[in-house]
């Protein structure tokens, strides 16, 4: 929470109000201080594979020079910066390479320094949960994330055309606290580095690249003085507040920074659940159906790139794929001691996960259902563990507020969080397997489990109007999940219960501004079990891939009054909400009146750039920007929403196209059962 709107300040300024601090022509020596030293932790064998993969893929191919591209050195560094916000770097600077700052030779055109800074997670308090597989692992935990953060940036670089090589810990061709002096990012105090706003506790990483951009200013002598002002300890100006408990990090690690052990719980979901939910083959999935041409020969031909196809979001792809092979993993033999305590250990995976980057985790037992019951290639798949760990990672407040939803950014913001979540889970799973129990992460590109059944279960939210989704009172639709399935005792979480089924009756606007009307502005069904707002799948699905002047799509994501920026994302309004259910009609009503959802053209901050055979052009078709629309007809009789049931997917494991039956599904909509108690 902030005490000052920041709507107005552009992303590439950061959270930090760096942009305050008094500069100076040269940088102070380094003398003889040097970076905090990584420590060995007991989460350091989990986290060390995935700095090693990040390390590998630090250099790569040049694609052509992208066309068009700005020649304007401030609009370049510009781009880089909010880059590396956007992927929740603590601070970014852009500066010269000094010959003297290259360990061993230097790399031929490389004039441009990148660097990244990322502070140190908190750690458990004495006695917290999670202390000890904690324990000086944070500086470890920041390395992992200034690296990844570093060798997507040099991807990006690299995507538009410049050469860009990533420097991080471990693999690492220049002097990162000499580049980091130089742009303006650290001084030297009391002989050791510290950064304005940070203090001492941070990790660092580099991309030297051929992109030349605006160089930043070394800090001047009283840069640490100012940064300890009022008005960096208060936010002014929309800036992160240096008073924690403004946004949540006073509270225990496990507990996370948003309150949601305020909202209430239940024992059932709010929504029915039937005693016979049908399991679905992964054939079934829409995108996947796609994928084998179910639904015809353009869909297919873009259902590899739909995501994909920016510079930005194809940076992600090289990372997302080169996790998977460590999902899984041998688990060790004995269980550690203690390891047995499922209120210990559920507390302590919530704290790891959060000090990891994962912003709301809740706990599950699996429910036979959300397992899907055939892999793509037909062999059954046979429910292997009983917990489930699920973690939300937020897809970017300030982002999602300069975009319409389905424009050019649209695919990297979801890349962004697939990428993030693998790797989160990724550690987590292996440090359980460490542990002596089995654990398996599912991330977007290879999943056994059904996500959505699981964050219901696991109380991180309620089904909404969008239908497929699960939304959250604090960061709204705007996640993505990833989890971890395991065989360690935790203790589970209950559902919760904050008045969205009854707000989601009042309010329409997901269903108002879905650009293919695939979400129903009719009351909930009964689908596969379920009681659900039923959306087409079919038309989102063959919108978010053959979206032309996008990449994607999350429209309903940006426009509903929880997300960012949305009026419920005030926490007076959502307490009104809970507490005064007559408020909830008249708060959907004043969110739209007050213009939330519309794009905020200060955080746009991408170029709106399209892959094409390897080169990133302007795109052919344009780009969605498409404001509210408050004079769509709202009509549930005379909307064509279709139904897809369990009993009409294709047989597990085709690979011959299964067109959808488009009459059937209609019929099967407008025949569809009422959830019990309104037949
Ligand atoms: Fe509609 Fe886009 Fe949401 Fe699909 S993702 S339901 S197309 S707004
Ligand atoms: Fe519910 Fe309104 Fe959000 Fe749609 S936009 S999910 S109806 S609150």
């Amino acid at each position: 929470m902030r005490l000052f709107s920041n709507a107005k300040r552009p992303v590439h300024l950061g959270p930090y109000p760096l942009e305050r601090l008094p500069r100076a022509d040269t940088a102070p020596a380094t003398g003889t201080a040097s970076l905090p030293p990584v420590q060995d932790s007991a989460l350091a064998p989990s986290i060390a594979p995935y700095k090693q993969l990040f390390a590998s893929l630090r250099d790569g191919e040049i694609a052509p020079l992208a066309d068009p591209l700005t020649d304007d050195p401030v609009e370049r560094a510009n781009n880089l910066k909010a880059g590396i916000y956007f992927l929740d770097a603590d601070q970014a600077g852009v500066g010269p390479v000094p010959d003297k700052a290259w360990i061993g030779s230097p790399l031929p055109g490389h004039c441009t320094a990148i660097v990244i800074l990322v502070a140190h997670p908190p750690e458990p308090a004495a006695g917290e949960p999670g202390q000890e597989d904690l324990r000086q692992a944070a500086a470890d935990i920041a390395a992992l994330r200034a690296a990844e953060i570093a060798v997507i940036t040099a991807g990006y670089v690299r995507q538009i055309g410049f050469a860009a090589r990533a420097h991080v810990d471990g693999a690492c061709d220049v002097d990162l606290l000499a580049l980091a002096l130089t742009c303006g990012l650290v001084t030297v105090e009391d002989g050791k580095p510290v950064a304005p706003h940070v203090g001492n506790g941070f990790q660092l990483a580099a991309v030297t690249t051929g992109f030349e951009a605006a160089h930043d200013r070394p800090l001047g002598p009283t840069a640490m003085a100012t940064s300890r002002g009022a008005s960096a300890f208060f936010g002014i100006g929309g800036t992160r507040p240096g008073w924690k408990r403004l946004d949540g990090r006073h509270r225990p690690l496990h507990l996370g920074r948003y309150p949601m052990e305020k909202i209430a719980r239940r024992e059932t979901p709010t929504t029915h659940i039937s005693e016979h939910v049908p399991r679905m083959p992964k054939r079934a999935s829409f995108f996947t159906r796609a994928l084998h041409g179910d639904l015809g020969v353009k869909p297919k031909a873009e259902r590899a790139r739909f995501a994909i196809k920016t510079p930005s979001s194809f940076s992600y792809t090289p990372l997302i794929r080169a996790m998977v092979p460590l999902q899984t993993g041998e688990t060790a033999q004995s269980q550690s001691p203690g390891s047995d305590n499922a209120a210990a250990n559920a507390d302590a995976m919530k704290a790891l996960a959060h000090a990891l980057g994962g912003d709301m985790i809740g706990i599950c037992t699996i429910p036979d259902y959300a397992w899907y019951s055939h892999h793509d290639d037909g062999s059954e798949i046979a429910p292997y563990h009983r917990n489930a760990i699920v973690i939300l990672i937020d897809q970017g407040f300030e982002t999602m507020e300069g975009a319409s939803g389905d424009d050019w950014i649209s695919g990297a913001q979801s890349m962004r969080a697939y990428m993030r979540g693998a790797e989160i889970a990724g550690v987590i799973a292996d440090h359980i397997r460490r542990k002596g129990w089995a654990a398996r992460s599912h991330t977007n590109f290879d999943s056994d489990l059904l996500h959505i059944p699981l964050v219901l279960q696991a109380g991180l939210g309620e089904l909404s109007r969008i239908g497929e989704l699960v939304l959250n009172p604090f960061v709204g639709p705007r996640f993505k999940s990833v989890v971890v399935s395991t065989d360690m005792p935790l203790r589970p979480d209950k559902p919760i219960d904050f008045g969205l089924q009854d707000f989601c009756e009042k309010c329409n606007k997901c269903a108002r501004e879905c650009p293919c009307s695939a979400i129903p502005f009719g009351p909930k069904t009964m689908f596969n079990g379920y009681e659900i707002w039923k959306p087409d799948a079919e038309k989102c699905a063959r919108y978010r891939v053959t979206n032309q002047k996008g990449s994607a799509c999350g429209r309903c994501m940006k426009t509903c009054p929880f997300n960012a920026e949305g009026l419920m994302t005030e926490r007076l309004a959502l307490w009104a909400s809970i507490r005064f259910p007559g408020l909830r009609g008249p708060l959907a009503r004043l969110d739209d009146r007050l213009r939330r959802g519309a794009i905020n053209p200060v955080k746009k901050w991408w170029f709106d750039l399209e892959l094409v055979d390897g080169r990133a052009v302007a795109p052919k078709a344009g780009t969605n920007a498409r404001s509210l629309d408050f004079s769509r007809k709202i009509d549930a009789e005379n909307q064509k929403i279709a139904h897809y049931p369990f009993e009409t997917a294709p047989p597990p494991g085709s690979t011959e196209p299964h067109p959808p039956d488009r009459k059937d599904g209609l019929r099967r909509a407008a025949e569809a059962a009422k959830p019990p108690g309104e037949e």
